[in-house]
């Protein structure tokens, strides 16, 4: 008997609805024939897929294992149990809420339990790669509490500590962000530590990006040093698209109830069973060499993209991110990212500290679950510059890419 009958909805989606499974073909025809550098995305395993398109999605859960609103859940109690304890085994956290729909579900939460309505902030500022939830007026964040944004040193890139300390001892804020969409660096969370000790403010990690990183050993954890870490399971983590939440056993009470049922209604079973898949893989040793293999990869292509004359932000990376300015090959970020996506080669655009023109921001988690390594990442920068600066044409591009990728199929037959 089949586990998940996956195949089997496959085929019967073929048969009964053949119109949206040639929308799902098409999809993954462009995911494995275009290049996939969109620094937020990654690849997630056919056992993820699996637990996504099983029937837990049939199972109504609202409530946490035990204690639940709803009958029939003892089985899906124990795959929550299981996706829990693995969570904290792999950041070594002594709690871990893992029902958040997405990041941003997760960081509502982490606000809910610690702020009112009304309470200051310190994030960093969205120019400088702060996310929405972290004081965009467009957002529930910025409509309700009082954000006060750090940024980063004109020179160099790198957060300013000076202007987030004084800035801490001006408006002793309630909690204090350290996270970023686009920051390529790693964040010195013991200095968040020190500085939100010294106001009495909540230490709040948003560390959506590099969780997976720190859940191969990659890159420094926020656990020890944050009262709460929120982050989210489809970027580097290679899990499904959902958020979760890690603190203390003192935190884990609010947390959860800023969850559910303040924030959330029932669960996600299915999503949770992937998660706990995907915590399962990021136990392993094998996750910890592709988390490394990530940064190697990021670090090449950094230096690769700075020799074909890009201005990298900070000169380079500690992690899996890459934000670059391509003006000095005559395309600004958005005119860039229009001929490499004609070229077939898919990422964003970003904000440059203190530019008034948008950066290119690339990542190299999917490109690293495919398998491309360093000699790849040099092909990839030369193709890149190549294709921004008008010299190889976008017909020829793409077959270039078709070429790369070919080698390197994200889901093998
Ligand atoms: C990706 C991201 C989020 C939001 O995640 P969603 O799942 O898209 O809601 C929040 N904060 C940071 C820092 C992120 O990078």
């Amino acid at each position: 008997m089949s586990v998940t009958h996956a195949p089997q909805t496959a085929d019967v989606l073929a048969r009964q609805d053949p119109e949206l499974a040639e929308i799902l073909l098409g999809e993954l025809h462009r995911q494995s024939s275009t290049l996939q550098l969109i620094a937020a995305e990654n690849f997630c395993s056919p056992a993820v897929l699996a637990a996504l398109g099983s029937p837990l999605a049939n199972k109504y859960a609202e409530g946490y294992p035990g204690a639940r609103h709803h009958g029939g859940c003892e089985i899906v109690d124990v795959a929550e149990r299981l996706a829990v304890d693995r969570a904290k085994s792999v950041f070594g956290a002594e709690h871990a809420n893992v029902q958040s729909h997405s990041g941003s579900s997760a960081v509502l939460a982490a606000y809910a339990a610690l702020l009112r309505p009304g309470d200051t902030v310190l994030a960093l500022g969205l120019p400088y790669g702060g996310h929405l939830t972290h004081g965009s007026p467009a957002n529930f964040s910025g409509r309700w509490f009082d954000f006060v944004p750090y940024g980063v040193d004109a020179e160099t890139g790198l957060i300013d500590h000076d202007q987030v300390r004084a800035l801490a001892r001006t408006h002793r804020p309630k909690a204090i962000v350290c996270g970023s969409i686009a920051y390529p660096r790693h964040i010195d969370y013991a200095f968040f530590r020190e500085v939100a000790d010294e106001v009495g403010a909540y230490l709040i990690a948003d560390a959506a990006h590099p969780i997976g990183l720190v859940a191969g050993g990659a890159a420094p954890s926020p656990v020890p040093y944050a009262d709460v870490v929120c982050a989210t399971t489809h970027k580097v983590l290679r899990g499904p698209r959902g958020g979760m939440i890690l603190c203390g056993s003192e935190l884990a009470e609010r947390v959860d109830r800023a969850v559910f049922p303040f924030t959330q209604g029932g669960a996600q079973m299915h999503t949770i069973a992937a998660k706990a898949v995907a915590f399962g893989e990021a136990a392993t040793p094998a996750f910890a060499a592709y988390a490394h293999q990530v940064v190697a990869n990021a670090r090449i292509l950094a230096a690769a993209l700075a020799d074909e004359g890009l201005v990298v932000t900070t000169g380079g990376t500690d992690t899996h991110l890459v934000t670059a300015d391509p003006a000095p090959l005559g395309a600004d970020g958005r005119t860039a990212r229009g001929r490499l996506a004609a070229a077939g080669m898919v990422l964003d655009c970003c904000a440059l500290p203190h530019a008034d023109t948008r950066g290119l921001r690339l990542g190299t988690a999917a490109v690293t679950t495919q398998g491309m390594a360093e000699k790849e990442m040099e092909r990839i920068a030369a193709l890149l510059a190549g294709v921004v600066r008008g010299e190889v044409e976008s017909v020829r591009a793409r077959e270039e890419v078709r070429d790369l990728v070919g080698g390197f199929p994200p889901y093998p037959a």
